[in-house]
């Protein structure tokens, strides 16, 4: 590979919705431009069954087929893609921006678009990690057919702790969706779901203080918040989704973010670094969605189009 091949004008990290729009925006600009994605292409969003609130697919789309056809649709107008590939450390040169991959490559790039999403926060409790794959999950779709007819929990009260559970059924004779509220956060349409479902059963104001199994889960003590009484919920799984945590590692000594790493920059993406823009999940931003991550991506990579015109 000659060194003009790592040369771009715009370099985007992440494949999810974001990311796949950037690159669509800075191939039909015209620009140079490289995607680095560590895993599958689509992001958080491939992990989810089914989604239902992306415009243009009236019965739903799989969350897995989101990404290859964002994909698709980028590379017809050129945008070159390296997945597997993973961006360690980014650097600030005169001109742009240095990106150090796993692989040592080195990419040069006069702008960059940060779209690296957010991973799952871990609960902390005893056992959680101990028992990571052994029965603990943060993942339904990639796990939950190996609970079929054993009974589950599922940890949180948001659209993913809801919707997931709702997958669990499946599989599992009975999933429990411990909260410590008496009030679920997930949206209305998702709760009526759940509350209509059979199998789903919910632990009110209750908070896990234990994932407990020898070699695996065996079950999940719980405390309730109102007496103070503890119990054992014996399942053989627990999905914990407690939200969500912006994955910016990368940028931390170049951009301001917030207490919970979210990158701050505002609708136009321009981080406090110039030249480089934030999109998507990882930017601080009120809603979190495919919807609002594909405006992102698109902004970003006009304003990076700007940025290097100027
Ligand atoms: P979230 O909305 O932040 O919800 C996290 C849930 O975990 C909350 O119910 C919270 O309780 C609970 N929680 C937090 N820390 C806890 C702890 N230490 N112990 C026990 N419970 C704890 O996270 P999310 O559901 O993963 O969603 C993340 C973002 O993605 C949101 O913006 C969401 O709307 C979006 N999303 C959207 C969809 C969709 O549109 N279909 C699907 C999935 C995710 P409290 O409610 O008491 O704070």
């Amino acid at each position: 590979m000659s060194e003009n091949e790592n040369i771009f004008d715009v370099l985007i990290i992440g494949g999810g919705p974001a990311g796949l729009t950037a690159g669509l925006y800075a191939a039909r600009a015209r620009m140079k431009c490289v995607l680095l994605e560590k895993m599958m292409m689509g992001g958080q969003i491939a992990t989810t069954e089914m989604v239902d609130n992306y415009p243009g697919f009236p019965e739903g789309i799989a969350g897995a087929q989101i990404g290859p056809l964002f994909e698709a649709q980028a590379k017809r107008f050129g945008l070159e893609v390296r997945q597997f590939q993973e961006g360690l450390k980014v650097e600030r040169r005169d001109a742009g921006f240095l990106v150090t991959c796993v692989n040592h490559d080195e990419l040069f790039c006069k702008s960059l678009i940060i779209a690296s999403g957010s991973g799952w926060t871990p609960l902390g409790i005893p056992g959680e990690e101990r028992l990571k794959g052994a029965g603990v999950s943060y993942c339904a779709t990639c796990d939950g057919a190996f609970f079929r007819d054993l009974e589950l929990a599922v940890i949180g009260g948001g659209n993913s702790a809801v919707e997931e559970a709702m997958f669990l059924t499946k599989f599992a004779s009975k999933v429990y969706i411990i909260h410590r509220r008496d009030q679920l956060r997930a949206e209305k349409i998702v709760q009526e779901k759940a509350f209509a479902n059979p199998k789903i059963e919910f632990v009110w104001s209750h908070v896990p203080l234990e994932i407990v199994g020898e070699k695996e889960v065996e079950g999940v003590r719980v405390k309730n918040l109102k007496n103070d009484e503890e119990r054992l919920l014996p399942v053989a799984g627990a999905f914990i989704y407690v939200g969500m945590k912006a994955d910016s590692e990368i940028v931390k000594n170049l951009v301001e973010m917030d207490e919970q790493g979210y990158i701050k920059a505002s609708e136009d993406t321009k981080t406090s670094c110039p030249g480089l823009f934030a999109a998507g999940d990882v930017r601080q931003k009120p809603l979190r969605q495919v919807a609002t991550a594909i405006a992102d991506g698109a902004t970003a990579a006009i304003m990076a189009e700007k940025y290097i015109d100027q």
